[in-house]
């Protein structure tokens, strides 16, 4: 799997980590058994919403990456609505071969608006460009777009408010990959409870995409030996791409 060039690759990213790597990190989610197996209808197609929880709208239907984008940043489908400050929608291409998918925004993002800012959002800079990928190549989301207060654990009924934005964007964006960082983005979009140490490794299919689980980069952050896995994952992808440049 290897190439010319992937050793000092590696090595770069192991340097980067400990450059980007300080006190106060963010700790990532630990196992949300009982979220996930409510979160489980994430697969389902898109719906209209409910009355009552937001504005009436075939989240489904939606034919335009700015149009889902401006349904989303007046989102009242649930009650994360009331605390954020900004809707982190998405940032990328309107088309990209890669999708990454995050958790929810934290305070960083929540201020700015964009999704993996600050030191995690500088890691996965930095692992992207270890497999030959820029940050400005893909498209980056959460699977939720509000903060959740205190950056708790996400709720299953904001799961699954918020899902249809997720599998819309997918549609939309038409990646060839979609990279799902830590558990809960893992275990989310695949509707399964198993433990990231389980779900990397191999490839699966969100949407009838293929699907790589690998760490939350705020993870790798606090635990440096999952590094060469990381890399490895990606790699996974970098060989996804090929041999669709090869067909
Ligand atoms: S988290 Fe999603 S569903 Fe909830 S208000 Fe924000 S955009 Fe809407």
């Amino acid at each position: 799997m290897a190439r010319p060039g992937d050793a000092r690759a590696l090595a770069a990213l192991l340097r980067a980590r400990m450059d980007i790597e300080g006190p106060g990190m963010f700790v990532p989610p630990g196992e949300r058994a009982a979220l996930m197996a409510q979160a489980s209808r994430l697969g389902s197609g898109g719906s209209p919403v409910s009355a009552g929880v937001g504005p009436v709208a075939d989240i489904g239907s939606i034919d335009s990456i700015d149009a889902l984008r401006g349904i989303a940043e007046t989102c009242t489908r649930c009650s994360l609505h009331e605390s954020r400050r900004t809707v982190v929608f998405a940032d990328g291409p309107d088309r990209a071969r890669v999708m990454c998918v995050g958790e929810a925004p934290g305070a960083r993002e929540d201020e700015t608006g964009v999704p993996f800012v600050g030191r995690a959002g500088q890691l996965l800079d930095r692992l992207l460009v270890s497999v030959g990928l820029s940050r400005e190549d893909v498209y980056i989301a959460n699977v939720l777009k509000c903060r959740p207060p205190g950056n708790r654990n996400p709720q299953p009924d904001e799961i699954e408010q918020c899902s249809p934005f997720l599998r819309r964007q997918v549609a939309l964006v038409g990646p060839e990959v979609v990279v799902a960082f830590g558990t809960f983005a893992a275990q989310t979009l695949l509707g399964v409870r198993e433990s990231l140490g389980r779900l990397r490794g191999r490839v699966h299919e969100y949407e009838g995409v293929p699907l790589v689980a690998t760490y939350h980069p705020a993870a790798l952050l606090r635990n440096p030996q999952w590094t060469r896995p990381s890399w490895e994952d990606l790699q996974r992808v970098r060989h996804l791409l090929a041999e669709n440049d090869r067909a």
